[in-house]
């Protein structure tokens, strides 16, 4: 769409998009952070030769640190999130022809990794407030084949883990909870990743806490850390986190609660500076003594309210300096041949539609720099608004 012709041009000449000055012409900042202790921990494995080796220290001393910092027995590290959530699947014993219910917009992996194991999703519409499973959905999408829950937690949102654990338990079913987003947020009093049967963990290039690659597990039962260990056993640990990956996410899990505070304040000071923007209504939810953690941040893109679609207004922002994507494209048109759908879907569509996320590396960022990232959206908003 040439939406230059069609805007009178006095209104978006200065906007970054068409040439005019970008807000941030520094661009959003990049990630990983260069910290220090990071490059401590780099010379140390180099030193000692661990960065090398298959088996050293850092795996371990990880694996114990994420036990403590999650407050759960039983931990352990493998290559990807992805995996992760199907590993927690496999180490349930969820089976070939179980159902599992999954929201209708969530990560593509988590769909993948149930089809993986040869079991069915049942898509649950999300509760448009947190973008996560509804909980007052769940129920009525229980088969006689339904075996597990997989929940996560998105883009600022906090599911409602307390109401799913006891459906879970009254019902007979096993939660596979997705923490990758949100690694040390507190969910209704708990660590977020310990309401689950399994609590699942991502170190990806982008997240808050990264070696490129990886990801890990927390369970309190003995059986399912037995079960996930040997199955990554296969006459040598075929899914492994490495000794240098698990040597630089050391230093980053010191740093988390810090920083996860600091992200929270600057995410609740943008939203504050944003509130009244009509078309762009913020994700929030808050249930009681919960505190998400902010991988992204996110808001609720209304066309009608614009003069311009939400590629165009990504666009728009993106060259301002401003790093937001469009979020998950969902599982609504999904066929039936590889899912069942219990009820509508209707907010799931909507957030595959609409959902715009605030990638998190700004919200590290000075309160100046969080308010020209304000200062973007108002200039792109006038602008653009309709
Ligand atoms: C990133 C992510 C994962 C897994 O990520 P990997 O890159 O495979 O480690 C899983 N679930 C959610 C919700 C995520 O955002």
């Amino acid at each position: 769409m040439p939406a230059e012709e069609q805007l009178p041009d006095a209104r978006f000449r200065h906007l970054a998009l068409f040439g005019g000055e970008a807000t941030l012409p520094e661009g959003p900042p990049s990630w990983p952070l260069p910290d220090e202790s990071v490059r401590r921990a780099f010379e140390a494995a180099f030193a000692d030769g661990s960065w090398g080796r298959y088996h050293g220290p850092h795996v371990e001393r990880l694996e114990s640190r994420l036990a403590d910092y999650h407050a759960v027995p039983f931990t352990l590290t493998c290559c990807s999130g992805t995996f992760a959530v199907e590993l927690a699947l496999r180490a349930l014993k969820v089976s070939p022809g179980d159902e599992v219910i999954l929201a209708g917009y969530d990560f593509s992996g988590n769909f993948r990794g149930i089809e993986s194991i040869g079991a069915r999703p049942v898509l649950v519409d999300i509760d448009p407030c947190s973008s996560s499973l509804d909980d007052t959905m769940v129920e009525q999408a229980i088969g006689p084949q339904t075996q597990a829950i997989v929940v996560s937690h998105l883009h600022g949102g906090v599911a409602r883990m307390r109401s799913l654990r006891e459906i879970a338990d009254r019902r007979g079913l096993q939660i596979v909870e997705d923490a990758c987003q949100t690694p040390g947020g507190r969910v209704e009093g708990r660590r977020a990743g310990t309401w689950g049967d399994v609590g699942v963990l991502s170190f990806g290039g982008s997240k808050l806490l990264t070696a490129g690659r990886g990801g890990a597990i927390v369970t309190a039962r003995e059986d399912v850390h037995q079960r996930a260990k040997a199955y990554c056993e296969q006459g040598n640990n075929a899914f492994p986190l490495s000794e240098l990956q698990a040597a630089v996410i050391l230093p980053q899990l010191e740093l988390l609660d810090t920083r996860n505070a600091a992200r929270r304040k600057n995410a609740a000071f943008l939203v504050t500076c944003l509130r009244g923007l009509d078309g762009l209504t913020p994700i929030e939810s808050a249930p009681h003594d919960s505190a998400a953690g902010y991988f992204k941040l996110a808001w609720l893109f209304d066309e009608d309210n614009w003069t311009v679609n939400r590629e165009r207004f990504l666009a728009a922002m993106q060259a301002e300096g401003v790093a937001i994507d469009a979020g998950f494209r969902g599982f609504t048109r999904r066929g039936s041949g590889r899912c069942r759908r219990a009820g509508e879907l209707t907010n799931s569509a909507r957030a595959a539609e609409r959902t715009v996320l605030l990638h998190h590396p700004v919200l590290l960022a000075s309160h100046a720099t969080i308010e020209r990232v304000a200062a973007a959206f108002r200039k792109v908003h006038q602008a653009l608004r309709n």
